[in-house]
């Protein structure tokens, strides 16, 4: 059984747009992820198909209505995987939290729209509200999009010969330190000698240098966490 992703949606063509090529394109047709959509609006109760209405209070925009999104979630069903709905107020997504994801059987992903969704169909169908960063998109299908990259690279058999990302950005608790390829010598600028060196042990210990370097300048909050981690 894959890995799979059910995206509840106004927008199911979105989807696996991007995720459709390259890495996740070739993971999904070797059947190591699979995906089902479900049209929200197809559960809406009348004939105009209406599935949002103004918000109770006044106020700008328009809100998802309670009961077609848990009949549109009811649908999915009950099974192991977590029920999650893309939101500006979740706890923002990490790494970890990735990597907890992809080791499960998949996600069920609400992509909200317009002012967000009644707050009773969070409460009631316990949906963990889940952020991709301290901005406002116009609807949880970019972020769901996001998500789902983030979790099929690490599936198992997805990434390949590469060793699973351990050494990325985020993985030790530091950002990743800089890259250099052909030519040794390009605009004037030659590749650090060390790295051309051949000392496995050397090339390391310069890595994980510029990483601290690098995290300690422009990540103050994950070098605090990480000399923490250190001093345990
Ligand atoms: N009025 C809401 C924003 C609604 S944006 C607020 O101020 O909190 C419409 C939808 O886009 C949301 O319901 C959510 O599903 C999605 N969305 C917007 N920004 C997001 C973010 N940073 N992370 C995840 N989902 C987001």
């Amino acid at each position: 059984m894959s890995w799979r992703a059910t995206i509840l949606t106004l927008y199911p063509d979105m989807f696996p747009g991007p995720l459709g090529q390259s890495l996740s394109g070739r993971a999904f047709e070797q059947g190591r992820w699979a995906l089902d959509t479900v049209n929200i609006r197809s559960f809406a109760h009348d004939r105009h198909h209406t599935v949002d209405d103004t918000p109770a209070g006044g106020g700008p925009g328009m809100v998802l209505k309670p009961d077609v999104l848990a009949d549109a979630i009811d649908s999915v069903g009950t099974d192991n995987r977590p029920r999650l709905l893309l939101s500006p107020r979740g706890r923002p997504l990490d790494q970890a939290r990735v990597r907890e994801l992809a080791s499960g059987d998949g996600v069920v992903l609400v992509c909200g729209r317009f002012e967000g969704v009644d707050q009773r169909v969070i409460d009631g169908r316990q949906l963990e509200e889940v952020s991709i960063g301290d901005y406002i998109l116009s609807g949880g299908e970019m972020a769901s999009l996001v998500l789902l990259d983030a979790c099929i690279r690490l599936l198992p058999g997805v990434m390949g010969a590469q060793a699973s990302g351990e050494d990325e950005s985020f993985e030790s608790g530091l950002l990743e330190y800089p890259h250099y390829t052909r030519p040794a010598v390009w605009e004037g600028k030659a590749i650090p000698d060390i790295l051309t060196s051949g000392h496995h042990g050397k090339i390391a210990e310069w890595r994980k240098s510029e990483a601290r370097t690098l995290t300690a300048e422009r990540r103050p909050d994950l070098w605090n966490a990480y000399c923490a981690e250190e001093q345990d």
